[in-house]
């Protein structure tokens, strides 16, 4: 039933035009060609051109045009435009999730409800504050300063595979909201659901050259890191890209945002209720086939709860349907493509070849009709020990590791010894023993009693390899807008001259 429903959309997924610059479909045919194609079946679904030069100069030169007539307007207007794309994502969410199903791979069920609809969150909340954004006056004696936040000029917005309509909505908004331009480049991997977002803020009355898409891979991105013209770059991806970036974007002292990878711990303590761990713990590791930056993928449990722990969560993990991603009954589609699924099964193998226990998952199911997909069953380690390599590194895949523990200040150190710091989580009853450990560990962002929830009131962002910077919530004006001081005298010159 759901299925035909799900079907009743038919979505065109070739876009009109590689691009979307100055307001419009662009093409390029001289730039290299390249496919997306769909996770589940492996099959095309849409040909793009790579950004050439004069696409990106295109791009740049329109932005450029573009923002200070934008940065000038009151925010209430910059504000309303916002919030009119949010109304239109949100009309549109379930064309725009079966788009987004098909490119990722990710269950519908899913998309419905996290991807194009976090987008239109992160519109409409940065459209209600853009009028908010104001700076301080300050009292000098008989003299006064005020401070202005003004806008930092093109922003560009790098994006990864896992969450892009929300990545690219999660910079647009605030660097919109502050009177920017965005040069947004999805993940090549992932080209097709920014094209719409482009085009939503079109129809939504946003002037032309302030979103513009260009696609292509690592050169185009490196590209656009080093435009002498760009003020500011905001990456989500790998920490060895960030790292390229970061150094590219140097030369030019340009500002940057970088939203990068972790490897999260999620602890269970004695007193936590169990159902709501287990239900903590897979969302932290089986959400979008574990392709979630933040997930809690080093689950440390309690030695004297451990036992039942894994009954349940071995139990609940069984009966998780994979299969057809726009079936809105199945709860994992593939992973991104064959290639990140050689990577998990790798690890897979490492977890087992140093001493690890496979409680379950580990191979390859078999979809009918969908045998060419990037299937992986969800995976649960026992036994792992810190230094184990599925222990340490990140895998972005369905693969969770199970650690025991004693007592929490062996737990707090344990969960810190990493280079990542992302995320954590925390499952207790005990209040104090919460915000006592909440302050300890090392993370952007911590949950106590749930996992991996972004709402965009509040600041996202990783500390260590992680990244820096903030998306979401008040934080991310700070981080696409600058202040100016503007002192004033009111009386005569003090001069000793
Ligand atoms: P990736 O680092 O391979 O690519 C990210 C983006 O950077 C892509 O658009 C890519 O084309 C571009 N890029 C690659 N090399 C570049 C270069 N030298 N200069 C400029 N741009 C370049 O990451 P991915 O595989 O797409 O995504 C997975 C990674 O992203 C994981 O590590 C995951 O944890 C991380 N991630 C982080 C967050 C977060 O908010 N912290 C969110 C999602 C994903």
């Amino acid at each position: 039933m759901h299925h035909a429903e799900a079907a009743t959309i038919i979505v065109e997924t070739q876009p009109k035009a590689s691009h979307y610059v100055g307001g419009a479909p662009m093409e390029d045919d001289a730039g290299t060609p390249f496919e997306s194609t769909n996770p589940a079946t492996g099959e095309p679904i849409a040909r793009i051109h790579a950004a050439t030069k004069s696409v990106i100069d295109h791009a740049v030169k329109t932005a450029s045009g573009a923002w200070r007539e934008w940065a000038a307007r009151p925010g209430v207007e910059r504000g309303r435009v916002l919030r009119r794309a949010a109304d239109i994502l949100r009309a549109r969410n379930r064309e725009l999730s079966v788009l987004e199903s098909l490119d990722t791979g990710k269950a519908l069920q899913e998309t419905l409800v996290a991807d194009a609809a976090s987008a239109a969150d992160a519109l409409e909340w940065f459209g209600g504050i853009a009028a908010s954004i104001s700076g301080d006056m300050i009292p000098l004696g008989a003299d006064f300063a005020y401070t202005r936040r003004e806008p930092l000029g093109i922003c560009v917005g790098i994006g990864a595979w896992n969450y892009p309509i929300q990545v690219a909505a999660w910079k647009a908004a605030p660097a919109l909201a502050c009177g920017n331009a965005m040069i947004f480049k999805p993940s090549e991997v992932t080209p097709l659901s920014t094209l719409k977002l482009a085009e939503i803020f079109t129809e939504a009355g946003l002037p032309d050259g302030l979103f513009n898409v260009v696609q292509g891979g690592r050169s185009v991105g490196a590209q656009l890191a080093i435009h002498p013209s760009v003020a500011k770059v905001s990456m989500t991806g790998s920490v060895e890209t960030g790292r390229k970036v970061y150094a590219a974007a140097a030369e030019g002292l340009r500002h940057v945002t970088l939203e990068l990878g972790g490897k999260s711990p999620l602890i269970v303590f004695d007193d936590a209720s169990l159902t709501d761990a287990v239900s903590g713990a897979m969302l932290g590791n089986f959400y979008s086939t574990g392709q979630v930056c933040t997930n809690g993928t080093r689950v440390f449990v309690h030695r004297s709860v451990r036992d039942a722990f894994v009954d349940e969560l071995v139990r609940r993990t069984r009966a998780i349907r994979i299969g057809d991603p726009l079936d809105e009954a199945t709860q994992m589609g593939p992973l991104i493509s064959l290639v990140q699924r050689e990577k998990v099964l790798n690890y897979i193998a490492a977890g087992q070849e140093e001493g690890a226990t496979l409680l379950c998952g580990g191979d390859i199911p078999i979809v009918p009709g969908f045998e060419g997909g990037a299937w992986i069953e969800p995976t649960i380690f026992a036994d792992v020990t810190d230094d184990m390599t599925i222990a340490r590194d990140e895998i972005f895949g369905p693969v969770l590791s199970l650690l025991t523990f004693d007592d929490e200040e062996e737990v707090i150190a344990r969960a810190n010894g990493t280079g990542f710091g992302l995320a954590a989580g925390l499952f207790t009853r005990d209040l104090a023993r919460a915000h006592r450990v909440a302050a300890r560990l090392e993370a952007g962002t911590l949950w106590v009693n749930s996992y991996n929830l972004t709402p965009v009131e509040i600041p996202f962002g990783g500390v260590k390899a992680s990244g820096f910077g903030r998306e979401n919530g008040w934080a991310a004006i700070e981080h696409y807008s600058q202040v100016k001081s503007v002192h004033v005298t009111t009386g005569a010159v003090a001069s000793p001259y």
